[in-house]
């Protein structure tokens, strides 16, 4: 595709015929535009000084605006819309003049000259980025806790399968973690609620500030957790992550103006070749966290088959 480009309006055949069409496309919130088929810019709607805060005056300025993940996506509707004869669609992401991101939806139509030959091809766009923040506002919700942010038992559970299926493939070990608060309901009881969500939400930080990048930590509902320790084999390892969990909840807590103490539990169980699925792990370290609460909490256990 060439860089020249003429802007001329009144120079496009059907933009000199019909007044009508002319003012649509002037006063339209879209965006309009026109390329030749060589690619050249032959157009461009006042509309796009509003939404992207510029009128692009070449090809070249219409590319920089695209976000370059998009860019390949683009080129190949252009080709396609050419070779197909037919009008084609694509959303995407672009860069306004004020550097702020813009999501797009983008029809492409093939149009002919007075002699019937694919002449042009016009594009269509209008802001969807409302939409697209709404939708992936969406997306985290279904995945993520709102109290906390974390990721919550969904997000969770597809992680552990992808990794169990992962290290069937590598033979490599992962360690999975279960907490539980301990005597979280009294919390609740003495200093009422609103303290009780708090303190999970700054639980969730600090269990956060003991992790790596790498682990992932989610809240299964309640006063549960579970840590992902990924890259792991052996229970010295993963001992000294569960000790540094178990002295960090130990301290002292200031939620809400309150002071108190609080203490968590945990089951641990490392993944080894006897586990076929994610249920059967849940299953192994929720046998071992039921020990650890028998024992007398703020502790923490490893699952050993009997
Ligand atoms: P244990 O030591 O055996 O773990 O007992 P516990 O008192 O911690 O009680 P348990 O884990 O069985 O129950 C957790 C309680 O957490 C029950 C429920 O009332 C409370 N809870 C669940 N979700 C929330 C929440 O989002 N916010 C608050 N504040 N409380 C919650
Ligand atoms: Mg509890």
């Amino acid at each position: 595709m060439s860089h020249k480009a003429d802007l001329d309006l009144a120079a496009l055949p059907w933009f000199q015929k019909d007044a009508c069409v002319r003012q649509f496309i002037e006063q339209a919130w879209d965006l309009f535009c026109t390329f030749d088929i060589h690619g050249n810019l032959t157009y461009a709607s006042k509309s796009f000084t509003q939404v992207i805060g510029f009128i692009p005056q070449d090809f070249g300025q219409v590319v920089d605006f695209i976000d370059s993940e998009y860019r390949m996506d683009l080129y190949k509707m252009f080709i396609r819309t050419l070779q197909s004869s037919s009008s084609n669609k694509l959303e995407f992401r672009a860069k306004s003049a004020k550097q702020t991101d813009i999501w797009l939806d983008c029809q492409a139509i093939p149009i002919r000259n007075e002699t019937g030959e694919w002449a042009e091809i016009s594009f269509v766009l209008n802001d969807i980025t409302l939409r697209k923040k709404q939708e992936s506002r969406l997306v985290a919700m279904a995945f993520h806790d709102t109290l906390t942010g974390l990721p919550n038992r969904r997000l969770f559970k597809d992680h552990l399968q992808q990794m169990i299926a992962e290290v069937k493939r590598t033979n490599r070990s992962f360690a999975l973690l279960y907490l539980d608060i301990d005597d979280f309901k009294t919390i609740n009881d003495t200093m009422g609620h609103d303290v009780g969500d708090a303190f999970l939400q700054t639980f969730a930080q600090r269990i956060q500030g003991c992790l790596r990048e790498v682990d992932m930590f989610a809240r299964m509902g309640g006063d549960e957790f579970t840590i992902l320790l990924p890259a792991v084999d052996c229970e010295e390892h993963v001992e000294s992550i569960a000790q540094r969990i178990v002295q960090c909840v130990d301290q002292p807590w200031e939620v809400l103006d309150q002071y108190f103490t609080a203490t968590v539990s945990m089951g641990i169980t490392l993944y080894h070749k006897g586990i076929t699925d994610s249920a059967k792990m849940m299953k192994e370290v929720d046998i071992a966290l039921y020990q650890v609460k028998g024992k007398g909490r703020n502790h923490y256990q490893f699952y050993h088959s009997p």
